[in-house]
């Protein structure tokens, strides 16, 4: 990646780019919170990418927050990732059978995470749900899911579905194009609620196949689960029958090794994985006990199929970056890397006078424009948007790329620096004061 200043060449606009972007691909972009529509402005178009950083097509080096949604917890370009994929790139990239390296990642994943005894590879993170969900279906011979409002679980149809105001009925859904019979399966709770959600499950005792959570919410911004939150699922499904999957797409790999459900030692009986596990390429997974996957297809009824699923160079990028986080244990000291900055902004913050609530957990941080604790998603919609907005554009221009959006989270990787976050604090203070000025 070339850094000097003076950048060869004329400087392209990414307005320009976006403008182009605009014309063949649907609003410019292949995944909507890229567009920079809640934040307004252009999108940064990346050159390349190293490290904590991210050279964008106008010449700026940014110290990147996004990390690609989570997925590259060991930092852009890898020095040990890359070479692997290069040599796995050199033997073909795709064969519609089975590898060694397939056995090798879920064993892997395995070993991380008792709960999944038997695996299944997919592309996408979406994918990994859709099966898992429909795994669950399949074993406990019932219809409905419950999830949480906020939760998100990739786009397929019936969990594209956080509810209205009436979060006891029926889910209602969040986009065009999924008819309401789809979503008629769905239940919607609020997040950190035991008794709203034991109450809709008592609604439909019998009914519900799963409850599908975000162990630690990352899609509404970093909300963390109560105390008991997690275990009271885990009891509400024992009483009812209904299987508890942990979406761990963001928390695998990330929380501590073992995911979410080794850090607060609470166990699933399915769990879907993606971002981390692809190290930066197109891989999901879900997986449970050997009695309930039984249910998937060759073994069950269960039909879930791929025809890039195990595709060895995105399963070799994941076993080269787990077998890095397996050996050099990078929590503690991103943990703390992610406590220095977190109380960093809360300091300038403070002195600036503003209100921020800033939630956290490991390597996880959302700030949030608000006086109230954030515990959900209603208290997470309760920000205050433009001066979000003024402070992800102050920090852009200083360096400092934050996630897009007031509900999404910023990751912190291996890859960040003392250097960086002094940096980035130096942005911070700057930001909150523009913030400030209204
Ligand atoms: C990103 C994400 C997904 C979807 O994964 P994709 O790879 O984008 O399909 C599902 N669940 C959670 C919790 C996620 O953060």
């Amino acid at each position: 990646m070339k850094e000097k200043n003076g950048v060869k060449g004329s400087v392209i606009q990414h307005s320009e780019l976006f403008e182009e972007a605009k014309k063949y691909l649907v609003g410019g972009v292949n995944s909507p919170v890229r567009s920079f529509r809640s934040v307004g402005g252009d999108p940064v178009f990346v050159k390349c990418a190293r490290g904590s950083k991210v050279l964008a097509e106008d010449g700026r080096k940014l110290i990147d927050y996004c990390m690609s949604w989570g997925a590259m917890l060991l930092g852009h370009a890898h020095p040990e990732v890359l070479p692997a994929l290069r040599k796995a790139v050199g033997n073909g990239t795709s064969y519609g059978m089975p590898t060694r390296l397939e056995t090798e990642l879920a064993k892997m994943i395995a070993e991380a995470i008792p709960s999944m005894e038997q695996v299944r590879l997919t592309s996408s993170g979406t994918e990994a749900v859709m099966g898992a969900i429909r795994v669950a279906r399949a074993f406990t011979k019932k219809n409905k899911i419950l999830k949480f409002e906020g939760c998100y679980h990739g786009h397929a149809d019936h969990l594209l579905v956080k509810a209205g105001s009436g979060a006891s009925t029926l889910g209602v859904p969040d986009s065009e194009g999924v008819p309401v019979d789809f979503s008629r399966n769905t239940l919607v709770a609020p997040y950190n609620d035991l008794v709203k959600t034991g109450a809709l499950l008592q609604e439909h005792v019998g009914d519900v196949a799963a409850i599908i959570v975000e162990p630690v919410a990352g899609n509404m911004g970093v909300v963390v689960p109560d105390t008991d939150f997690l275990k009271g699922l885990r009891k509400l499904c024992d009483e009812q029958g209904a299987l508890l999957i942990f979406d761990e797409v963001i928390t695998g790999f990330r929380l501590t090794y073992g995911g979410a459900q080794n850090y607060f030692d609470v166990i699933p009986d399915l769990t879907c994985l993606g971002k981390i596990i692809g190290g930066g390429m197109p891989l999901g997974a879900f997986g449970g006990g050997r009695g309930i996957m039984k249910v998937l297809a060759p073994l069950g009824p269960a039909y879930q199929a791929g025809t890039l699923s195990g595709n060895p160079v995105a399963v070799t990028a994941g076993i080269t970056t787990l077998k890095c986080l397996a050996r050099s244990k990078p929590y503690e000291r991103l943990a703390s890397v992610t406590r220095t900055l977190c109380e960093g902004i809360r300091d300038a913050a403070q002195k600036e006078g503003v209100s921020v609530q800033i939630n956290s957990l490991e390597s996880m941080f959302t700030v949030f424009f608000t006086e109230w604790r954030v515990t959900d998603y209603q208290t997470a919609s309760r920000q205050d948007f433009p001066a979000f907005r003024k402070f992800f554009h102050a920090l852009l221009q200083d360096g400092v790329y934050f996630a897009p959006s007031a509900f999404e989270t910023n990751f912190v990787s291996v890859a960040h620096t003392k250097k960086d976050l002094q940096s980035t604090l130096q942005a911070v203070r700057a930001a909150f004061k523009k913030t400030h000025d209204r």
